[in-house]
C-alpha cells in the first residue's frame, strides 16, 4: 500500500516487485467485508497426531465502511497477558458502527506458546519476534510471521504491537517507539506511540534488531507503537487499566473513533530512550542478583546496580554489579537466578524527540 508520506520513487514499482511468497495458510474471515467477524486462520501442520491438521489462531475483522486500518497483536510471546486480554474484551465489546475503517486483531498469535504460557514456542522452540519477515515455508513460528508480514502488513495502516514483560523481567508501563525509517515516519511513530497514554515513552530499537515484528513493520511502513505492560509472568491490575485506555486512544488517534474520545493521562507521558549496551547492566557470574534500588529510580554511573549472591559459597563476597550511565531505573530481572550475561536491569535516559532515529 503506498502511503501519504513516501515518495512514490521509494516504492517499487509492480513489475520489479517480488512474486508473493507461497502460503499454505487460509482464513474464515474476509478482511474486506463490513461487520464484525471473530474467526481464525489456520497453519497447516502436519505432527504425529494429526496428519492433515492445522494450527488454528485467532483473528477478528471489525470493519465499517473505509478508514484507516489498525493491526493489533497479542501474544507475540506467550507469558504476557495484558494485550491478549484487552485485546478480547475490545473484541468481544466494539459494535461495529462506532468506527469508520477497519481493525483487525491477531490476540494470540503466536498461540503455542500463549497456550503453554512461554515466550518461546515450544513447538520449534523459537522467539516470535526474532523471526520477521519469517518464512512461508519454515517452522511454524516462521510460518506465523510470515502470515503477518505478507498477508496482514500490507492490508494496514497502524501496527500496534502489545507486550508486556514476560516472566523474566518486569518494565514500568510504558508505550515503545520503534525509531521510524525516515524523520517523518519517527515523528508519526512518536505521535501514535504517545497518544495510547502510557505513563511514558521509550524509544527501544533492540541493540538494532531487525527481526522484531515492530521493526519489521516499520520497514514495511506502517506507524507502529509498541507497549510493555509490568511483566513478571503475572497481569497487573493497573498495566491493563492502561492498555484498555491505550487501544482505545489509538482508534480515536488514528481516526477510527471520533478523535475527542482521546482519553490523555494525568501527567504528560514522559519521553525515554534505551540508548544502547550501556544502558544494560549483565550479570557477571552465577548467583543469585539483588538490585540495589526499584523501578522507576534514579542512578548514575559508576554506582552500584547491585550485587550477586552466592548461597553455596558462604566465605565468598558478594560481587557488585555498576550502572554505566545515569538514568531512570526502567527494568528489572524478574527471577533471582543469574547467569553470566543475563539480563539484570535496563536504564532509560530522557529522548529528545527531535533526535535523528
Ligand atoms: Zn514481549
Amino acid at each position: 500500500m503506498l502511503r501519504e508520506s513516501e515518495p512514490p520513487s521509494e516504492e517499487p514499482s509492480r513489475a520489479s516487485r517480488p512474486a508473493p511468497r507461497r502460503s499454505s495458510v487460509f482464513a474464515d474471515v474476509d478482511l474486506g467485508r463490513d461487520g464484525k467477524q471473530v474467526g481464525f486462520f489456520y497453519v497447516p501442520q502436519s505432527p504425529h497426531d494429526d496428519a492433515w491438521g492445522t494450527v488454528r489462531v485467532p483473528l477478528a475483522v471489525i470493519k465499517n465502511g473505509t478508514g484507516p486500518t489498525i493491526l493489533f497483536e497479542g501474544g507475540n510471546h506467550g507469558d504476557e497477558y495484558e494485550g491478549p486480554i484487552a485485546l478480547g474484551e475490545l473484541i468481544r465489546s466494539i459494535d461495529p458502527a462506532t468506527i469508520q475503517g477497519r481493525i483487525i486483531a491477531i490476540p494470540a498469535i503466536n498461540l503455542p506458546a500463549v497456550t503453554a504460557a512461554q515466550r518461546t514456542s515450544p513447538i520449534d522452540g523459537l522467539n516470535f519476534n526474532r523471526t520477521f519477515p519469517g518464512d512461508p515455508a519454515g517452522t511454524l513460528t516462521r510460518q506465523l510471521a510470515a502470515y503477518v508480514h505478507d498477508r496482514l502488513f500490507p492490508e494496514a495502516d497502524y501496527f500496534v504491537d502489545l507486550h508486556s514483560g514476560g516472566s523474566s523481567l518486569m518494565i514500568m508501563p510504558s508505550t515503545i517507539i520503534e525509531p521510524g525509517r525516515d524523520p517523518a515516519h519517527h515523528q508519526r511513530n512518536i505521535e501514535a506511540t504517545l497518544a495510547f497514554g502510557a505513563p511514558m515513552a521509550v524509544v527501544v530499537d533492540n541493540l538494532g534488531e531487525a527481526r522484531t515484528a515492530t521493526a519489521s513493520a516499520v520497514e514495511a511502513g506502517l506507524t507502529v507503537v509498541g507497549t510493555e505492560m509490568a511483566g513478571a509472568g503475572a497481569v497487573s491490575a493497573e498495566a491493563l487499566a492502561i492498555c484498555r485506555r491505550g487501544i482505545r486512544n489509538i482508534l480515536a488517534h488514528a481516526g477510527l473513533t471520533d478523535p475527542a474520545t482521546l482519553v490523555r493521562p494525568e501527567r504528560e507521558p514522559r519521553l525515554l530512550a534505551v540508548p544502547g549496551s550501556e544502558a544494560y547492566v549483565l550479570a557477571t557470574e552465577d548467583g543469585v542478583f539483588v538490585p540495589a534500588d526499584a523501578l522507576g529510580a534514579s542512578v548514575k554511573a559508576g554506582s552500584v546496580a547491585g550485587h550477586i549472591h552466592f548461597l553455596a559459597d558462604p566465605g565468598r563476597e558478594p560481587v557488585a554489579l555498576h550502572h554505566r550511565i545515569d538514568g531512570m531505573l526502567f527494568a528489572r530481572r524478574q527471577p533471582g537466578r543469574v547467569r553470566p550475561g543475563n539480563c539484570c536491569l535496563v536504564v532509560a535516559v530522557p529522548y529528545d524527540r527531535g533526535a535523528v532515529p
